[in-house]
């Protein structure tokens, strides 16, 4: 039986390739010992799986950036504002294309999440002058000889056409759909040239877990016609959703190896496929860091095993594992009892081998008996299940889900405690994070400096922020967040439940690696977590101070969950700790608290039909943290985007009394569906933008914010950033902010 696993991390157990990278973007390294670490990382990838036991390695999955910028770059997709011809180096170009040319001023490529992950590629894009060929050398047949010559057993790995196709960008007039039958042209040249030496060739199709157009289908029915010629060797991969009815269009490409993700999708869909297709079983999971209970595991795939045979039955992961850390070997703080209940990509090729050995011959070695061992011990642990806090989620009741009066009263209670002007400024909660600020918290963390230091320089900090704002005459204020490195971090580190590795790196973006939380255990509250810096913060001062949480969706989105109980259970545990987290700074005085939630969003299901479910709980959550607050609290949410056509109605239903969201790049188009909604709340359309350290002038504020004046009444409208300031400098800060105030006084003279 053939063991794979769909994909390996690039990135290096030690983030090898980052520092490489930049390195050579600092001109401090050349081009050859880059290439030299690449090629390190890449024999490092296949000694790990071959030394695992797995039978075929994957190769293709490496890159200096991104796999889906790399495939731009082989089917010679260059926008025509870069030249080829301007680069020393096709690795040169594709960082241009990447991070943008400044010396000559070129915007980059655009980039976006990958699916439901946090893993972001580069889009490309499709001009009207666009021809699609395959260049003359390719990385991938590079990376193929490569691991041919050290004697390897290859199979390919490519970004399938048609997702390809799907995700790029039309800049034009023409449409996508026209190129297909140059992108299968393209396609079929590279794959003859790479058969001669693979094994197979993976064609990732992640686009078939989702809701398919007919354009699509047709471009998917002439693709694939014209690699019929490699039907043979092409394994077609699904993940990260079940394929349902694409599986009849999978079937009719004719390709005789099809991978599906059995970590989304029960097995009953295997019964579809014809015995004389090879069936690759994807049932170790490559989006979270669970050790698998292999005897679980065993159970699914046996029947299928038996019934086609081990020489069609493949084993494998359910995705790529880029989407996991490495190496648990490298995690020297985490309790003992928590490792034993994990496996990173390292540790999950070697379950997928032993999973082989025991559906081949039954093996149940030492391995074996201590998977079974943790996952038992693993659902008995006393912080895994705490009856306290499952109770506290089963006894939820409507009541608890609404505040207690409708938004036209709260909003007459909040304006006659807060007294706030028209048009209303304030921030959305960090201020410049300074290399200082980062240092004196590396250093408190390592035990260097002692706790109250550590709090004397934070609360240095916060009053300098305090009294910036208040020179800036903003309305209501923030504390800047000093005290945290990530939104996220900083809470998963105060709440029982969760804990945090100091290795557990995975790549976000090009050399952008994050490190998520891991929920393992029932999560609740034991101490308060913010109350220190807020009650100082508006000790301070006489404006109102915003105390400021990460919402339940994003804490929940932005870490590794356990996968033993529902999200939307995890998701209220993490509500109800919040709720109390609210009701303590109430009783300290605070009347205005933002509940962060960028991540409801992105949390959105890849098909249609989940959206709802999806959607109840999330919002649920949201108002179970937030809805205890008495009605003279004011309650503020934060998205990082505001493109909210289709989901308009579930962001109402948060009842947040004033969002912000981000709006300066898109002119304040994107109001249009509060508008055609009726939306009723509060909202901070932001009218400076955060990603740029261009500096807003007041004229252009006040244009955004007339515009915005067109669409939503003026008792709603605040004015207020894009996002948080952490990434900014004060030189950028303060003359941006003194506009933002003045733009507000300007529009207040006319109401
Ligand atoms: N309050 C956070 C900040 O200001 C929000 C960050 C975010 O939306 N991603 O940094
Ligand atoms: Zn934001």
């Amino acid at each position: 039986m053939e063991t794979h696993v769909i994909g390996f991390p690039r990135i290096g157990a030690r983030r090898e390739l980052k520092k490489a990278v930049e390195a050579y973007w600092k001109g401090a390294a050349d081009r050859s010992s880059l290439e030299d670490t690449g090629k390190r990382l890449m024999e490092y990838a296949w000694k790990t799986q071959k030394e695992a036991g797995l039978s075929l390695v994957t190769v293709g999955d490496f890159s200096y950036y991104d796999h889906i910028l790399d495939m731009a770059l082989a089917l010679s997709l260059i926008p025509s504002r870069f030249r080829k011809e301007d680069y020393p180096h096709d690795l040169d170009l594709s960082f241009a294309l990447a991070r943008g040319d400044r010396e000559r001023n070129i915007p980059a490529l655009d980039m976006t999440k990958w699916f439901d992950t946090n893993y972001h590629y580069i889009v490309p894009e499709l001009e009207d002058s666009s021809s699609i060929r395959l260049a003359e050398h390719t990385r991938i047949e590079e990376q193929v000889h490569l691991a041919r010559s050290l004697g390897y057993r290859v199979k390919a790995t490519l970004p399938g056409p048609l997702t390809f196709l799907s995700l790029a960008r039309e800049t034009g007039e023409r449409p996508r759909w026209s190129f297909a039958d140059e992108v299968g042209k393209a396609y079929a040249t590279l794959l003859s040239r790479l058969a001669p030496h693979c094994e197979w060739i993976q064609m990732e199709e992640p686009i078939l877990a989702t809701d398919l157009s007919s354009p699509q289908k047709q471009a998917w029915a002439s693709i694939y016609a014209q690699l019929s010629d490699h039907t043979e060797r092409i394994l077609v991969a699904c993940y990260f959703g079940p394929v349902g009815e694409n599986i009849e269009l999978l079937l009719s490409s004719g390709v005789r190896g099809i991978h599906l993700d059995l970590t989304r999708e029960g097995v009953e869909v295997l019964s579809r496929i014809p015995e004389d297709r090879v069936v690759s079983l994807g049932v170790i999971d490559g989006r979270n860091v669970w050790r698998t209970d292999l005897e679980a595991a065993a159970r699914i795939v046996e029947p299928e095993v038996a019934r086609r045979g081990e020489d069609k039955t493949m084993l494998s992961s359910s995705c790529s594992l880029l989407h996991v850390p490495i190496d648990l070997e490298l995690e020297t703080t985490l309790p003992d009892y928590i490792k034993e209940w994990l496996a990173f990509a390292v540790q999950k090729c070697r379950e997928l081998s032993l999973l082989a050995r025991h559906l081949t011959n039954g093996e149940t070695g030492p391995e074996w008996e201590s998977a079974r061992k943790a996952a038992e011990a693993r659902r008995r642990h006393p912080e895994v299940m705490i009856p306290r806090v499952r109770e506290r989620v089963a006894s939820v009741t409507g009541a608890q889900l609404a505040r207690s009066l409708p938004f036209a009263d709260r909003k007459a209670l909040q304006q006659e405690k807060l007294g706030l002007p028209l048009f209303p400024t304030t921030t959305i909660g960090s201020f410049p994070q300074t290399p200082e600020i980062r240092k004196v918290r590396a250093r408190f963390k390592r035990g260097e400096i002692s706790r109250e230091e550590y709090e004397t320089y934070m609360e240095g900090e916060i009053e300098r922020v305090i009294r910036e704002q208040e020179a800036l005459g903003l309305d209501v204020l923030v504390h800047g967040e000093p005290e945290r490195n990530d939104m996220v971090e900083y809470f998963a580190e105060l709440l029982p439940g969760y804990c945090t590795t100091t290795n557990g790196w995975v790549q976000s973006y090009g050399t952008r690696c994050v490190k998520p939380p891991i929920i393992y255990g029932d999560v609740h509250r034991s101490e308060p977590m913010t109350i220190r810096w807020i009650t100082y913060a508006q000790s301070l001062t006489s404006r109102p101070v915003k105390g400021m949480l990460t919402g339940p969706v994003t804490m929940l989105k932005w870490s590794f969950v356990r996968d033993d109980i529902p999200a939307r259970d995890v998701a209220f545990q993490i509500a109800l700790a919040l709720r109390d987290e609210v009701a303590d700074l109430e009783a300290q005085g605070i009347t205005v608290i933002q509940i962060d939630e960028p991540a409801i969003r992105e949390g959105l299901p890849l098909r249609r039909t989940q959206w709802e479910e999806y959607l109840t709980w999330a919002t649920d959550a949201f108002r179970l943290a937030s809805s205890g607050a008495a009605p003279g609290t004011q309650i503020h949410t934060h998205m990082c985007y505001s493109d909210f056509e289709d989901i308009i109605e579930w962001i109402a239903r948060l009842d947040a009394d004033v969002i912000s969201i981000e709006a300066s790049r898109s002119d304040m188009q994107l109001l249009e569906a509060f508008h055609r909604f009726e939306y009723p709340n509060d909202i901070g359309p932001g009218v400076y933008d955060v990603h740029s350290p261009r500096i807003p002038g007041i004229e252009e504020m006040y244009r955004l914010l007339k515009k915005a004046l067109e669409v939503i009444a003026p008792g709603q409208l605040w004015v207020n950033p894009d996002c948080g300031l952490k990434t900014r400098a004060w030189e950028e800060v303060r003359p941006s902010l003194t506009n933002m105030v003045e733009a507000a006084r300007r529009l207040r003279k006319e109401y």
